[in-house]
C-alpha cells in the first residue's frame, strides 16, 4: 500500500484566515520556524493505480490538483484514479471536499449509517453527487466491522485489501438538526480506518475524544498510526483567544496533560506513530518549541503536507 498525506491541520489550515494566534501571525511574519498546512486529507493505493481518499477536505480540489498520481490517466480508460472515498464523520471537514468532487463522476462512498443519513436526508446539497451516471455509491460502514475491499468487478476474488472501522467516541456535528440526532446511533458519528493488506496495516483516526479506548488497540498493532495531533493542551483555544471550549470539549483528547494522548498511548506497539490533523494554534508546530521537542522524544512523528509512505 502507498499512503500520502496531502494536508495535515485542523480545519481552517496553518495559518488560518482570520486567526493572529502566536503562531499564525509568526508564519505569516516569516518569523516561525514552521511549514505551512493545508487541512487533513490523506489518500491511499492498494495497488498504485486506484487511490482512496480518506476524508474530502475543504483543501480538495488544490490537494489533487498538486497529486501527480490523482491526475486523469492518458490513455483515457477511466476518468479519474479516485476510486472512492471513506468519511470518518459527518464533520465539515470530512465532508465539504466531496462537493469538488460533483463533476459528474461516479465513485464509491464508504460511511456509517449515521454519516449516511446526515449527508443524504439532513444536507440536501450533497445530492450533486447523485448527478452523475451512475450515480455514486454508498457503501456502509458498521461502527466495529471489516469490510472486504475488491478493485475488480469480481466480487469472488479475495479483497485487494480490508478496511475495519473503529468507533472514536465522538459526537455527531453541531449543524445536525434535533430531530435527527435522536435517530442516530452516536457509535456510528465518527470512526477510525485500519487499513491492511497482507501483514501491512496503517490506521487513521484524526479525532479522538477519550471516551472510547478501543482506538488502543488499532495502534498497537498498525505498522504506522495517523492519530489526532489536534491541541497540545486542553485550555490551548482559551489561552489564544480562539475559544472559551476546551480540546475535550470539542471532541479531541490533548496530547499533553493527566489522561492525555502521550500519556494513553500504548507503550508496546510496533510502528510508526505520526501525529496528524494539528490546529493552528498547537504549539508542536513550532520546530523550535519545548513541545515539538517533547513529542519527537516520546516517540512520534508530526505529519506535514507531501509526507508518504509505503507499506
Ligand atoms: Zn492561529
Amino acid at each position: 500500500m502507498r499512503v500520502k498525506i496531502l494536508g495535515s491541520a485542523a480545519g481552517g489550515g496553518f495559518p488560518q484566515w482570520n486567526c493572529n494566534c502566536p503562531n499564525c501571525s509568526a508564519l505569516r511574519r516569516g518569523t516561525l520556524k514552521a511549514r505551512p498546512r493545508t487541512q487533513t486529507q490523506v489518500i491511499f493505493s492498494p495497488d498504485s493505480k486506484t487511490w482512496f481518499l480518506l476524508g474530502a477536505s475543504p483543501d480538495l480540489r488544490h490537494q489533487v490538483l498538486a497529486t501527480r498520481e490523482l491526475s486523469p490517466p492518458r490513455d483515457d480508460s477511466s476518468p479519474s484514479p479516485i476510486g472512492g472515498v471513506f468519511l470518518p464523520s459527518a464533520d465539515v471537514d470530512s465532508v465539504m471536499g466531496l462537493l469538488h468532487l460533483r463533476e459528474f463522476q461516479s465513485f464509491f462512498l464508504f460511511a456509517t449509517a449515521g454519516v449516511q443519513r446526515v449527508l443524504q436526508k439532513e444536507n440536501k446539497i450533497f445530492r450533486v453527487l447523485e448527478r452523475s451516471d451512475p450515480p455514486v455509491k454508498w457503501q456502509t460502514l458498521s461502527s466495529k466491522g471489516r469490510l472486504g475491499c475488491h478493485l475488480s468487478e469480481d466480487s469472488s476474488a479475495p479483497p485487494e485489501f480490508i478496511c475495519t472501522t473503529v468507533s472514536l467516541g465522538s459526537s455527531y456535528p453541531d449543524y445536525v438538526g434535533e430531530e435527527t440526532l435522536r435517530t442516530l446511533s452516536p457509535e456510528e458519528a465518527t470512526v477510525g480506518f485500519v487499513m491492511e493488506q497482507g501483514q501491512r496495516r496503517f490506521f487513521f483516526a484524526p479525532s479522538l475524544s477519550g471516551s472510547s479506548s478501543a482506538w488502543r488497540s488499532a495502534a498497537e498493532t498498525s505498522d504506522v498510526t495517523l492519530i489526532d495531533g489536534t491541541f497540545w493542551s486542553d485550555d490551548e483555544l482559551s489561552k489564544t483567544g480562539r475559544s472559551s471550549k476546551s480540546a475535550r470539549e470539542i471532541g479531541h483528547l490533548p496530547l499533553s496533560g493527566p489522561g492525555g494522548l502521550l500519556e494513553q498511548f500504548p507503550a508496546n506497539d510496533k510502528g510508526r506513530r505520526i501525529l496528524i490533523h494539528i490546529n493552528n494554534t498547537n504549539p508542536i508546530l513550532d520546530e523550535d518549541s519545548a513541545e515539538h521537542r517533547t513529542v519527537r522524544e516520546a516517540g512520534f512523528e508530526i505529519a506535514y503536507d507531501g509526507m508518504e509512505f509505503e507499506l
